[in-house]
């Protein structure tokens, strides 16, 4: 079972969330029918918005655009605080040669442009803050992101492992964010020890759990686990919100979709849901309309 939890020192210097979610991510792949790169890439964005979703509210919702000039063209993620994910890649079937063994060319697939993240926190005007891509990466434009737009010192890594026939190996990450108390003594030893960790996709695949890798991320420092929450791959789409966007396209849409091809088919961007309206459907809808 993939989940996630949210940590702080004893000393109150810092918090670290850790997430594993390899099935989240492998779920994507078979929705999406990524390959490698574009399971990497996915894999990332949807636990690093999983890891913003930990430090949110409620019913608050957070969205992670990746807008690259890549072959990847853009990757949107959205996460709520209840651990629910959904996202797509834009190009699901690029393929790139790989430069070191074992790792996969994010970066140069998703090339540059702008990381922006979209946080609805139920007021009138969701906020948003966005940030030059710098490496493609994902979790170093997502630690840019965090530092320069909400100026909250962090190191978030992320990591996704892919087998032989392109399946989900591991798939994980975490954010370590510095308090505001955190003295240059902490800062020192936890930055000295962070670059000594294994990649975080490594640690989940030799079995480590959220709390392992917390605790790895503190290194000598103490930490207490603060909640478990359970994370997966879940849309918000569903038949009416689909027969709610056709009633918006108004009746010779609908009408035009009925002569042209005897129905209509919608699939969700975000899931690869398909919706198959039949004519008969489509006539009752016209109904509704009138
Ligand atoms: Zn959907």
């Amino acid at each position: 079972m993939d989940y996630l939890i949210r940590s702080m020192d004893t000393g109150r210097n810092f918090r670290v969330f850790a997430a594993v979610t390899t099935g989240v991510t492998e779920i994507a792949r078979q929705r999406h029918d990524t390959w490698p790169i574009a399971t990497g890439a996915l894999g990332r964005v949807m636990t690093g918005a999983l890891l913003l979703g930990a430090n949110l509210k409620g019913r608050d919702m957070v969205t992670v655009r990746v807008t690259g000039d890549g072959p990847l063209g853009s990757i949107v993620v959205s996460a709520n605080a209840g651990g629910e994910v959904r996202g797509y890649v834009q190009e699901p079937h690029v393929d790139l040669p790989r430069q070191i063994e074992g790792k996969l060319p994010v970066g140069a697939a998703v090339g540059r442009g702008t990381l922006s993240v979209t946080k609805d926190l139920g007021l009138k005007e969701p906020f948003t803050g966005s940030v030059e891509i710098i490496s493609g990466e994902i979790a170093e434009d997502l630690t840019h992101y965090l530092i320069t737009s909400e100026q909250v010192p962090s190191a978030v890594s992320l990591g996704v492992l892919v087998d032989g026939e392109g399946r989900v190996r591991a798939s994980g990450g975490f954010w370590l964010e510095l308090l505001p108390g955190a003295g240059e003594e902490v800062v020192g030893i936890l930055e000295e020890h962070l670059a000594g960790l294994p990649p975080v996709s490594s640690m989940v695949d030799n079995g480590a759990s959220p709390e392992d890798i917390a605790r790895a991320v503190a290194g000598n420092f103490q930490i207490n686990i603060l909640d478990k929450t359970p994370v997966c791959f879940r849309c918000m789409c569903g038949v009416k919100k689909v027969e709610n966007l056709l009633v918006s396209l108004g009746s010779e849409e609908i009408q035009d979709m009925i002569e042209k091809s005897g129905g209509a088919e919608v699939r969700c961007h975000f899931c690869g849901e398909t919706y198959n309206f039949s004519a008969k459907d489509m006539e009752r809808l016209l109904e509704e309309i009138r």
